[in-house]
């Protein structure tokens, strides 16, 4: 049995999330499920589009007025997550956010202390000793001169400051489960290196969920789930699905990163399947039109496929 069947620190299943939209209504996700396990990193993979998004926002209770989850379950530490203002007050807390773009999410108009002292006092701390915990997290999220920070707006943060600085809100927090959204993006190796050893040392026990496009940060996540359009189509150990993909689409997706950035492949037929990769799988055929999506297990990793 796997860690994370063990203990799950976190788990979700969304049943079905779809949109309501003028002409009806459009199926955003469907049956994603899976556990994590304190400290356990999964990674989530997939083209743009293909719900992993909507996947964050449903579990930070942000999905927007017209999407809807239908059947879902989703649970934090063996309790299934409340809705409304009881999970707005998680968020921050236990739930922890990490931006892409730790410029765009910082408040424009507030200080570095003045931020951190929002997310201190949202613990409940009292409040002499936030500019000693405001110093300390800044100094946890590789800040060697906390003071030269404290004072500056988000606009004289370079981009790496700036994301560290949501590295040290997030540490204002009793955090189990944090999800990051392309927290790497315009970051070297090094600088990647340096992110996850930061929230490996600040977060030891957090589940850690990590939105991506990159194949290298998907690699420093011990397990990855592949979406495409809304539907998980393989998930298992890092370490085996991006080095033998078993789905055709996994495969195209690993292949693309290397030969044009991770751009969709193009179309190659018309028709209706229940598998989300028809139109461009090079191994469709006929049974894709009318089989069923079963699953198929090497023992290890997981897929989903009308084919063996
Ligand atoms: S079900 Fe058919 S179209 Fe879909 S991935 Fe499998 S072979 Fe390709």
């Amino acid at each position: 049995m796997a860690a994370s069947e063990l203990s799950p620190a976190f788990s979700y299943a969304c049943g079905t999330i779809s949109a309501k939209l003028s002409r009806g209504e459009r199926v955003l996700l469907h049956n994603v499920s899976f556990s994590l396990s304190s400290g356990e990193r999964l990674a989530v993979i997939g083209e743009t589009g293909s719900g992993k998004t909507m996947l964050a926002l449903s579990i930070l209770g942000l999905l927007p007025a017209n999407v809807r989850m239908r059947d879902g379950c989703v649970q934090l530490d063996g309790a299934a997550l409340p809705a409304g203002k009881q999970l707005q007050s998680l968020r921050g807390d236990r739930i922890v956010y990490i931006p892409q773009s730790g410029a765009e999410f910082l408040l424009p108009t507030r200080a570095v202390r003045k931020q951190l002292y929002d997310s201190l006092k949202k613990l409940g701390l009292p409040r002499k000793e936030f500019p000693a915990l405001a110093a300390e997290k800044l100094h946890l999220a590789g800040f060697d001169a906390p003071e030269m920070v404290l004072d500056k707006y988000p606009f004289q943060l370079s981009g790496g400051m700036a994301q560290r600085v949501t590295i040290a809100l997030a540490a204002c927090s009793r955090a189990r489960l944090l999800i990051a959204d392309e927290p790497t993006n315009g970051l070297d190796e090094a600088g990647r290196a340096q992110f996850f050893a930061l929230l490996d040392s600040i977060f030891p026990d957090a589940a850690k969920l990590i939105i991506t496009h990159d194949i290298s940060v998907a690699a420093r996540c011990g397990r990855v789930l592949v979406l495409c359009g809304g539907q998980t189509l393989e998930t298992g150990a890092s370490a085996d699905v991006l080095s033998t993909p078993r789905h055709p689409y996994t495969k195209a997706l690993l292949a693309a990163q290397v030969a044009n950035g991770m751009q969709p492949s193009p179309v190659l037929r018309e028709g209706v399947s229940v598998c989300p990769f028809y139109a461009r799988c090079p191994e469709a055929d006929a049974a894709c039109l009318n089989g069923a999506m079963q699953k198929h297990t090497d023992g290890t990793t997981e897929w989903w496929c009308c084919h063996a």
